[in-house]
């Protein structure tokens, strides 16, 4: 249910440029209250507010192609679901990857982190839209537990089974993103490349943490922000080098035959 001030929000954002997909069109299914299933350490929007793997309908299917429809003619390569929190929370998320995608006419992509793949109805309705990519950036569950501090019952080999099965589902662009917060040991590495193998993604995107987290949520982070041009306080974090990135990458590509990307810092 929408609350009265939320006439003047908009649940569309930027464009924005996105190293993943080009110039990129937000759509934030969830809202004011940032609302995810995990809490991870270096999330850009700041602590999330309500940490939950309940799905519900966060805003009506059309107040947002209400808000798209004013950015028309969408000069975009992409329309992306992402914005406050995870878009697989979102009960109509079928409806808007298919109310876009008819609207628009331009590719829509969901940046998910994979949690809700176990529910068949979530995978059906990502199957509707044409890129999804799955966050990964655990090959353990420590690394879970610790970087990404998930909602309570959620269990990382749950959560490549699903990856897998949803990969058989999906016809579409599917990518492995995974953030790297430090240079990952000989045995973490060979654990996600046999997980890689066996999910076979069309991509894998390597991270690094790159946008500043705020102390506390703020709107704004949904899009580009960066350490030098935001009015709130935040916390910036030591990223691992390009040298990294570069050699995890080759080894990924040299032991699976996947293309792997990072962006340049
Ligand atoms: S999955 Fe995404 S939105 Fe959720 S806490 Fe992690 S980085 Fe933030």
């Amino acid at each position: 249910m929408l609350a009265q001030s939320d006439s003047q929000f908009s649940f569309v954002y930027g464009p924005v440029k996105s190293w993943r997909y080009g110039r990129s069109l937000g759509i934030d299914p969830i809202g004011r209250v940032s609302t995810c299933s995990f809490d991870c350490v270096y999330c850009q929007l700041g602590a999330i507010e309500r940490v939950t793997s309940d799905r519900a309908i966060f805003v009506p299917t059309d107040r947002i192609l209400q808000d798209l429809q004013t950015y028309a003619p969408w000069d975009v390569d992409v329309i992306t679901l992402s914005g406050s929190g995870e878009p697989t929370l979102a009960l109509n998320l079928g409806d808007i990857i298919t109310g876009i995608g008819t609207l628009t006419g331009k590719p829509v992509a969901v940046l998910t982190n994979s949690t809700l793949l176990g529910d068949a109805s979530v995978r059906q309705a990502l199957a509707s839209a044409d890129k999804v990519s799955l966050k990964l950036d655990a090959a353990s569950s420590d690394r879970l537990r610790r970087v990404n501090r998930p909602a309570p019952g959620i269990a990382l080999d749950e959560i490549l089974a699903a990856a897998r099965q949803f990969r058989s589902d999906f016809s579409g662009e599917l990518a492995i993103q995974t953030m790297i917060l430090v240079p990952w040991d000989e045995g973490d590495r060979a654990e996600y490349i046999e997980q890689m193998r066996v999910i076979s993604p069309d991509e894998i995107q390597l991270n690094t943490p790159s946008r500043p987290k705020p102390l506390q949520h703020e709107l704004d982070a949904r899009g580009n922000h960066s350490a030098d041009d935001r009015p709130y306080e935040v916390r910036t974090f030591r990223q691992v080098s390009d040298r990294v990135l570069h050699e995890f990458s080759e080894e990924i590509r040299a032991a699976t035959g996947i293309p792997v990307r990072y962006p340049s810092h």
